[in-house]
């Protein structure tokens, strides 16, 4: 019994998200084999030697996995699934993209947004945006899972380890669609997904233009932005700020909402965050139930009082 774990990387090092996936596994007791794809990423590599408890790594270095498509990723999981007892990825876009047709093809069962592993047999997950959570005991031979990374502590990097490194050649069947272009989001600030410190703001802030409020306080604080479903509908910040069951499912060490009121389709993003700070003028607002601080005023008043103290 072995785990493979499909590493999420930007051909430079890995992303916060694999080095979760691995610590997830770790819980499974098995020898995990780290499969990286893509091309030129000797690099990923080097840097994964530095994660303790690797059986190997896996390097698919080629022209084919330039450009992220599950279609060829899928088809070089599927060709060494038949080693492995489980195979995981971060429950990110990139793992929600290529597992499920590793599971369809193999005819398994996936099990999906792992939050906790009780066993090699039972795994946590939230449903229902996170208003329940369920625990699954799978009869299965051979398990695949997504992993929430924000659920479990990344494994840190140390110490290269003499971790071997096997290069594979994949033969792909060509794939019938083409990579065309990506259009990713610029910011100078933390990646909202990652970030240690998060201000979000909601319908309460009111304009695209009060928004620079919330900008502020996040320079200052070194934060990333969020925001609530309906201030991404009103038009202040561009969709990738949102923040819930529709949106980034974050788990930052401190959060803070203001002007939102606290909807369950919030919750199920930010829930998980170690300090949550909530700044509203409704002292009934249903964010304070899981607010770890909370102030009742009027987010107009407090931010310039808060922001006068900080530059104290
Ligand atoms: C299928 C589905 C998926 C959804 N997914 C998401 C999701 O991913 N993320 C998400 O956020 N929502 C999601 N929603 C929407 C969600 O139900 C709420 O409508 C939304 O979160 C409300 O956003 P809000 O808190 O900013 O606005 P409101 O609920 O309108 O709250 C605004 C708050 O601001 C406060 N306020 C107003 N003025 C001030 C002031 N001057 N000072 C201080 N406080 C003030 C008010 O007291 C109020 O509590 C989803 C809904 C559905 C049906």
């Amino acid at each position: 019994m072995s785990i493979l774990i499909l590493a999420e990387h930007d051909s430079a090092a890995l992303k916060a998200a694999t080095l979760s996936t691995i610590a997830a596994a770790k819980k499974l007791d098995l020898p995990i084999d780290l499969l990286v794809l893509g091309e030129g990423i000797d690099a990923v590599a080097t840097q994964a030697k530095n994660i303790e408890g690797l059986r190997k790594i896996i390097l698919g270095d080629n022209a084919v996995f330039k450009d992220i498509l599950a279609e060829t990723f899928s088809q070089a999981v599927l060709a060494l699934a038949g080693e492995y007892s489980f195979i995981l990825v971060p429950a990110t876009t990139f793992g929600k993209n290529i597992l499920p047709r590793v599971a369809a093809k193999l005819d398994i069962q996936q099990i999906s947004d792992v939050i906790d592993i009780e066993s090699p047999q039972r795994f946590v997950r939230p449903v229902y945006a996170g208003n329940a959570i369920q625990t699954i005991e799978t009869a299965q031979e051979k398990n695949i899972l997504t992993i929430r990374p924000t659920s479990f502590n990344a494994v840190a990097l140390g110490a290269a380890q003499d971790t071997p490194v096997e290069k594979k050649e994949f033969s792909l069947t060509p794939p019938r669609v083409r990579f065309v272009g990506i259009e990713a989001s610029k910011a100078d600030r933390p990646d909202l997904s990652s970030a240690r410190i998060v201000v979000s703001g909601g319908r309460g802030v009111g304009s695209k233009e009060n928004f620079k409020i919330i900008e502020e306080l996040a320079d200052r604080l070194g934060a990333a932005i969020g925001a609530s479903r309906a201030a991404v509908d009103a038009g202040y910040v561009p969709n990738d700020y949102q923040v819930g069951q529709t949106g980034k499912i974050i788990a930052p060490d401190l959060y803070i909402a203001i002007g939102i009121s606290g909807a369950i389709q919030h919750l199920a993003g930010m829930v998980g965050s170690k300090v949550i700070v909530a700044i509203n003028k409704d002292p009934d607002a249903p964010i304070f139930q899981v607010a770890d601080y909370g102030l009742v005023g009027d987010l107009f008043t407090i931010l310039p009082e808060l922001h006068n103290e900080l530059q104290k």
